[in-house]
């Protein structure tokens, strides 16, 4: 049997355009190699304690996105957050114009993407091993197991992408040349609260960190839980070692940052974000291959970030739909 549609990933891009997809009568079924849909906008559950370990919220710029987000909050999906937020260090990496409205989902920021994923055919624990166009796509899964497409959208970060079409494939070259930082994620459960003054910061005074926040002060958290991001140099330098190693390192330097000695660490351990964010995204919006009825999206394609990925997603679902 042959799928009308096969989207590979369940993040904000795969899941806004499966919608699209889905909206304009396409028959569609979405692929994901994690447990749950989110991609790196996801939440981390360990023994009780929740992070928001990908992104950390998002804000709205378009008119469109705009329309959309306010739909979230009429349903609850949404809400705005307003931290005490810092900018520490007079490095101009980081600015904090005063005038951003933040967002995150709630209860956690993989909220909007399992709303999206509800009601679509989605099929988790589902890797996509290799594809091969031969009048439809032909997907090899990591199972065994095979399927068939006549559209195919693939929204996995560039280097996946370009591994999966593999070194032959005309667009292999334009994905895989796209670089993306990495980041290691710190999570730290107290025992008690901490105040260092802030809920978040913008840190641009240290070799190892480069935000954290107080992942407790979002709306529909609990506990006393520190998300800590690793700058991009550090993520590189540390990218093999052990979470354990990680979480212990990143610790360290959230207790030199506050000038205090943290409370009674609870639970901490890392995650390791190989593909975070593109260096230079770009502003095409998605690839689109009409003879092969293809199309690539994802946050890099669309000025990087969440609201990018919901604009390349919503732009490739929509041009997928058309073809015939
Ligand atoms: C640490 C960190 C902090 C960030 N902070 C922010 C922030 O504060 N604000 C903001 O707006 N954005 C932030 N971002 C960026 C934001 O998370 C992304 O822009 C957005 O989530 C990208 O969505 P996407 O759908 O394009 O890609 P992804 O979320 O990467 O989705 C791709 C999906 O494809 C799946 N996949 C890959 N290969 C396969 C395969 N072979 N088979 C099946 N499935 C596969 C992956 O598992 C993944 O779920 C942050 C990202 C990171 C990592």
């Amino acid at each position: 049997m042959v799928i009308d549609t096969v989207v590979i990933g369940a993040g904000w891009s795969g899941l806004t355009a499966a919608r699209a997809l889905a909206g304009a009568g396409r028959e569609v079924v979405v692929l994901e190699k994690s447990r749950g849909p989110g991609g790196r906008s996801a939440t981390r559950r360990t023994d009780g304690a929740r992070f928001d370990h990908g992104a950390q919220y998002f804000t709205a710029r378009s008119a469109a996105f705009g329309r959309q987000l306010q739909q979230w909050r009429d349903a609850g999906l949404v809400q705005r957050w307003r931290p005490r937020l810092a900018v520490l260090g007079d490095r101009s990496a980081h600015r904090d114009p005063e005038e951003t409205h933040r967002f995150v989902a709630v209860p956690g920021m993989n909220s909007v993407c399992r709303h999206l994923a509800d009601g679509l055919d989605c099929r988790f624990d589902a890797r996509v091993a290799g594809l091969r166009f031969d009048r439809a796509w032909r997907l090899e899964m990591d199972s065994g197991e095979s399927l068939q497409a006549r559209r195919l959208l693939l929204t996995a970060p560039p280097a996946q992408a370009a591994a999966l079409l593999g070194p032959a494939d005309p667009l292999h070259d334009e994905v895989a040349g796209v670089a993306f930082w990495p980041c290691i994620t710190g999570m730290l459960s107290l025992e008690k609260t901490f105040d260092p003054g802030f809920d978040a910061a913008f840190v641009n005074r240290s070799e190892v960190l480069s935000w954290v926040a107080c992942n407790s002060t979002k709306p529909g958290r609990q506990g006393h839980n520190w998300v800590l991001h690793a700058t991009a140099a550090w993520s590189q330098a540390h990218l093999e070692q052990s979470a354990e190693e990680s979480a212990a390192q990143l610790a360290r330097a959230f207790g030199e940052l506050a000038g205090d000695s943290l409370p009674p660490v609870a639970l901490q351990t890392a995650h390791r974000w190989r593909y975070a964010q593109a260096s230079e995204p770009r502003e095409q919006g998605h690839i689109g291959d009409a003879a092969r009825r293809l199309a690539i999206a994802g946050d890099w394609l669309a000025g990087s970030r969440i609201e990018g990925a919901w604009t390349s997603g919503r732009k490739a679902g929509e041009w997928l739909a058309g073809l015939d």
